[in-house]
């Protein structure tokens, strides 16, 4: 019941008649992995070897945005200017280095369910991401086979504009040939969440982070659960209600 309401709310804001659910589109850091701890300290680390401020609250606050407007964001609000392209090399290296530190992050426990269950409703599932790692697909065809395709992939290498501007995922749709309301995004950051509302497509906030919900909700959220597993238990009943909801 609870799903209905939420899914019909959306349909009358966006003038869409229903969500004719086709393809999930999913952030990778925080969303199919337990990588934004690693991603905040490394942060953290390398920002204060150069004097500048950056807490882990600004790094989960600011996930999902490119590195440069990350590192300007930071300098804008200690010296009111913009980095230099040297020191927004010099922080980025170093905080490459500071993550690669850490193993390899695990997947996000729930998200493997969760991507069963979407391949058994026959979703397509995209990824979605700011990062640029160069070995991604293959890290995903190994942590999960048979579920993403290179093709359909957005990667830092394919925007202009990083989140929380409406590109990425809107890359995504144009991509997979997908209409906004064909699709769901699965996102566990508030600048994800914006950009992804901003698409036009029904977005669920997955807080697996120390930031309150209200943030999330803020930032448009239509629904959230507090982790992918939470998420996997309700599949089948959000599913149902996704395809049934009309207005
Ligand atoms: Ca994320």
């Amino acid at each position: 019941m609870k799903y209905s309401k939420i899914i019909k709310d959306f349909l009358e804001k966006k003038k869409y008649s229903q969500i004719n659910l086709k393809a999930a589109l999913f952030d990778m850091d925080g969303v199919l992995y337990d990588s934004m701890k690693n991603h905040a300290v490394a942060w953290c680390n390398s920002t204060k070897a150069f004097g500048v401020n950056f807490n882990k609250e600004d790094a989960y606050l600011h996930e999902g945005r490119t590195r440069i407007s990350t590192i300007n964001w930071a300098y804008q609000r200690q010296y009111d200017r913009d980095a230099t392209e040297e020191e927004i090399e010099n922080i980025y290296e170093l905080k490459e280095s500071e993550y690669n530190k850490f193993p390899d992050a695990s997947p996000m426990i729930g998200t493997s369910k969760v991507l069963e269950k979407i391949k058994e409703n026959d979703l397509t599932a995209i990824v979605v991401t700011g990062s640029s790692q160069e070995s991604l697909l293959d890290r995903l065809e190994n942590d999960f086979p048979n579920t993403f395709q290179g093709e359909s992939m957005v990667t830092a290498f394919d925007v202009k504009h990083g989140k929380p501007h409406p590109e990425p995922y809107l890359m995504a749709l144009k991509k997979g040939e997908f209409k906004p309301q064909e699709a769901i995004v699965i996102e566990n950051a508030p600048l994800g969440v914006e950009s992804a509302v901003a698409a036009g497509i029904f977005t669920i906030a997955v807080n697996t982070g120390p930031l309150d919900d209200q943030i999330l909700l803020d930032a448009g959220a239509n629904l959230l659960f507090h982790s992918m597993e939470s998420l996997a238990n309700e599949w089948e009943k959000l599913y149902n209600a996704l395809n049934e909801t009309k207005i």
